[in-house]
């Protein structure tokens, strides 16, 4: 293998050795099959092309100075995949297996672990789709679950920043009792296009706002919202935000750094209460927020006027990512170990 310019990968998608399947037939999930082809061989009846049965998953894996490899909480990702596989009627994984499938995927694609001193990550992309023929709608009687794995290049090439978000009111991601709660694609698909106009107008992302009143904070597209204001972290609640698993863990750390913690419906006025602002997901883990444009109010929140992120972001994007790569101790379990094989 020519050596990859592990400080310099986008993320994108760079090929590796191996990828694993399993494939549920005749009422049972079957045996894991490991696979080094690129292509999935689909009938082209199957649920998932047609009618969006497909759920998925994103996680990374961590080499630390030590040389270990480390996954982050691959327990509650498996539980949010069952949660997203019952949302739209889709046969869940046992828990034991989807954490069997992702470490085998890891192990045999080891060299692909970025080094420590890289800051680069092996990105981990776990999904299952329905696969059986047919033309009426109903969830298919046959599924595959399928993991790969691709290096990514640290989020913040150019160091840790605050970038612009904005409210776009013409777009919602989600409806209030939709499938907002679930990591489907169908949700993906129905950001796109605001998401674009978002990149076009020069903004990093969109921040939803409630779909049914636009009072509230909802998400930002593929991240959750959270703010600080003096010693307290704020997230908002909603049924159709998805539970992230980087938020979850900063309320975790947030707490143990003294703040109190409130996860609330939280109204767009409240921006302008705020000291710092970021978005959370496993992609960056935290992208610090120095305005939010209301376009359609010509309203303007500020909380970094120069890109430099707040001392309380900065605080805890790098505790994160110390217990991430193994600098600080894994207090919460949060971390499995991969053993080479
Ligand atoms: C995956 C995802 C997130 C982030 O979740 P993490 O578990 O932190 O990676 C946030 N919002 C949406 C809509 C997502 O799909």
């Amino acid at each position: 293998m020519k050596e990859l310019d592990w400080s310099n990968l986008s993320f994108g998608y760079i090929p590796t050795d191996y990828n694993v399947r399993i494939n549920y037939r005749n009422g049972e999930w079957g045996e894991l099959e490991v696979n080094s082809g690129e292509y999935v061989h689909l009938h082209m009846a199957s649920t998932c092309l047609h009618y969006g049965q497909q759920v998925f998953e994103g996680m990374k894996a961590f080499r630390g100075k030590d040389g270990k490899v480390r996954i982050f909480r691959i327990d509650e990702n498996a539980k949010r995949l069952q949660s997203s596989c019952e949302g739209i009627l889709m046969k869940s994984l046992p828990i034991d297996r989807y954490e069997e499938a992702v470490i085998k995927a890891v192990q045999l694609n080891e060299r692909f672990v970025p080094p420590y001193e890289s800051g680069s990550s092996l990105y981990i992309r776990p999904l299952l789709i329905g696969t059986s023929p047919q033309v009426g709608v109903g969830a298919a009687t046959e599924y595959t679950f399928l993991v790969f794995v691709t290096p990514v290049g640290p989020y913040f090439k150019e160091g840790f920043k605050a970038t612009p978000y904005v409210i776009l009111r013409e777009f919602d991601r989600v409806a209030p009792k939709g499938t907002g709660r679930y990591k489907v694609g169908g949700n993906y698909a129905a950001s796109l296009t605001a998401g674009e106009k978002a990149h076009s107008l020069g903004y990093s992302a969109v921040l939803y706002l409630d779909a049914k009143e636009k009072k509230y904070l909802d998400e930002c597209g593929p991240a959750n919202f959270f703010a600080i204001k003096g010693d307290k972290y704020i997230t908002p609640k909603s049924e159709s935000i998805l539970p992230s698993i980087t938020n979850n863990s900063l309320m975790t750390l947030a707490k143990e750094i003294g703040l109190t913690v409130e996860q609330r419906p939280v109204l767009e006025e409240e921006l302008a209460t705020f000291d710092e602002a970021g978005a959370c997901g496993t992609a960056a883990a935290i992208s610090p927020i120095s305005r939010v444009d209301d376009i359609d109010n010509d309203t303007s929140y500020v909380f970094s006027k120069d890109g430099t992120p707040g001392p309380i972001c900065t605080k805890l994007y790098n505790k994160l990512r110390a217990i991430q790569y193994g600098d600080e101790a894994d207090k919460y379990g949060w971390i499995t170990f991969v053993e080479k094989i």
